[in-house]
């Protein structure tokens, strides 16, 4: 699609996101079953749940722009969840693990808050007040998910991946 105005441009990073928010439903649920932590088994089950809620927010956007819900490709999620599947099948079910889902977690998020905040400020210039709000809305929560996520790694799981690697080697 051409894109010739500020609205079809906000509307192409609206479909990037839908698409890469449903590849994120799946993706969130295939790397909870991998993770080994029960806590971080839950923070990621935790944001699944919050993640279908960003699928319903675009939906609503495109309701409000009286167009119909269409994804558009996302690469750039398509391969963040490639790395992480990656991690998953070259490491045992371990703390290891767990620390290798974490940073492939928190790329992911950190692509979202950039994504969000961009889609959020051309709501704002294009004066879209339900999508701001919305956009909004759903920037917190990848925000708290990625803090959540870094403050697992660096409160315990990284020094059990230390210790039980370290240990394993010897
Ligand atoms: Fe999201
Ligand atoms: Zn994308
Ligand atoms: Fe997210």
């Amino acid at each position: 699609m051409k894109i010739e105005t500020m609205e079809d441009l906000f509307l192409e990073q609206i479909k990037d996101l839908y698409d890469a928010e449903q590849r994120l439903v799946k993706a969130l649920r295939d790397m909870a079953e991998a993770a080994t932590s029960p806590q971080l088994r839950q923070a990621i089950e935790s944001h699944w749940k919050e993640t279908k809620g960003h699928v319903d927010r675009l939906e609503r956007i495109f309701n409000d722009l009286q167009t119909k819900p269409k994804g558009e490709t996302c690469d750039a999620m398509k391969g963040l969840i490639e790395e992480g599947e990656t991690i998953v099948s070259d490491t045992d079910a371990s703390p290891l693990r767990d620390a290798g889902i974490i940073a492939a977690a928190n790329r992911v998020e950190h692509y979202e808050i950039a994504a969000y905040g961009s889609a959020r400020t051309f709501a704002l210039t294009l004066g879209l007040s339900t999508a701001v709000s919305l956009l909004e809305q759903t920037l917190q929560e990848e925000k708290n998910a990625d803090k959540k996520l870094t403050y697992f790694a660096e409160s315990m799981i990284n020094n059990e991946a230390l210790k039980t690697s370290t240990a394993m080697r010897r």
